[in-house]
């Protein structure tokens, strides 16, 4: 099964003319987006909290933000780009008074539509033009001539044009200059959330871990333990980004090949593989989700706690005291 793919010449920026795009958001990808269609000659408004960083930032760029309620009732196509958890109360208070037949709902991510915390009227096109990378690399490929990859997908199409504007909106953020490819909410979303849980956080998380905590405890310096399991594991990826597994497979000795082959299998197991599929079933059935809403309703007590006790694990003490020596590592701390 694949999908369409799209790029310069199935986009068309004339299915914007004389529309006003509302980017609700100014943060990661809402500057981004913001920025880019403002360069390709679209009319854009923005809507920041007053007094922010991210306000400050809109204004540096040229930007008069207002309200998202005033953006909402300006904007024919409107962009959530605000934070997903906070996307359903804002569009209850501030969107959905002012969304008009005719208009367009829009996000860069499916969470909220596919799980209803978010239902818009019937006389109105909902659709996602989702960057597959952050902000920062939409702007900056942009502005280079190039462009990220995007996802479009169309929940709504109340207007007949739905995937025309999509399109266009992907034109003018730079995606078609790389590919756009068709996707539905429902794939985008569950792919989404599955990919972050049980590859590229949490198994990736876990998996660091573990084998540190193997090494430590049988008696290695915990310094060295640091570098194999966790330091080196950038070396790896940028192969796996440029090349595939093949490339990686090549690159690295053949003792590391021949472990690969022989040991990963040891350690990702067919149980392994039963905790995947149940933790996809959890997102299909809508129980993580629920999970997630609940977490956040009463003010994400687990979230937090885990937040601070992660911080205090001795692969985190070990690794801001090994960084101090490697400032081109450009070193980070999270804010408290
Ligand atoms: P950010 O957290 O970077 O930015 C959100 C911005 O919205 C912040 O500047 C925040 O202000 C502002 N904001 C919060 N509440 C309001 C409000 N009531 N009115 C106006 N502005 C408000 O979000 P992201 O860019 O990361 O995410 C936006 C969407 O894009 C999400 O749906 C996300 O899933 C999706 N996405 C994100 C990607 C990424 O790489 N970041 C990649 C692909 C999709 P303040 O900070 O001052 O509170
Ligand atoms: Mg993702």
């Amino acid at each position: 099964m694949t999908g369409r793919m799209y790029f310069e010449k199935d986009a068309d920026l004339a299915h914007l003319a004389g529309k006003t795009v509302a980017i609700i958001g100014y943060g990661s990808q809402g500057h981004a987006q913001a920025l880019n269609l403002r360069d390709s000659g679209i009319k854009v408004l923005v809507s920041e909290l007053p007094g922010t960083v991210n306000f400050n930032f809109a204004k540096e760029h040229g930007f008069t933000p207002v309200s998202a309620a005033e953006a909402a009732a300006k904007g024919d196509v409107i962009q959530l780009l605000i934070p997903d958890t906070i996307q359903p109360a804002v569009y209850r208070s501030d969107v959905a008074p002012h969304l008009k037949a005719g208009k367009a709902l829009m996000f860069s991510h499916g969470f909220n539509i596919h799980y209803r915390c978010i239902e818009a009227p019937k006389n109105v096109d909902v659709f996602m033009i989702a960057p597959k990378g952050p902000g920062h690399l939409v702007r900056s490929e942009f502005e280079r001539g190039a462009g990220v990859p995007c996802l479009v997908a169309v929940e709504q199409n109340a207007s007949g044009k739905a995937l025309d504007i999509a399109l266009a909106y992907a034109k003018g953020i730079g995606g078609t200059r790389a590919v756009v490819m068709e996707t539905t909410f429902k794939e985008e979303t569950e792919t989404d959330l599955f990919g972050e849980q049980v590859c590229l956080c949490g198994g990736a998380s876990e998996l660091v871990k573990a084998a540190f905590t193997t090494l430590v405890e049988a008696g290695y310096q915990e310094e060295i333990a640091y570098f194999e399991c966790l330091h080196e594991l950038k070396l790896i990826v940028e192969l796996l980004y440029q090349g595939g597994l093949s490339w990686m497979r090549y690159s690295v000795s053949d003792t590391a090949e021949y472990g690969d082959y022989s040991r990963g299998p040891r350690v990702i197991t067919a149980q392994v593989k039963d905790e995947m599929r149940r933790i996809l079933a959890e997102i299909q059935d809508g129980s993580f989700a629920r999970e997630w809403i609940l977490e956040n309703q009463a003010g994400a007590p687990f979230l937090k706690r885990r937040r601070a006790l992660g911080r205090q694990e001795k692969l985190e003490e070990v690794g801001r005291r090994v960084r101090k020596c490697m400032p081109f590592v450009k070193p980070k701390e999270p804010p408290e």
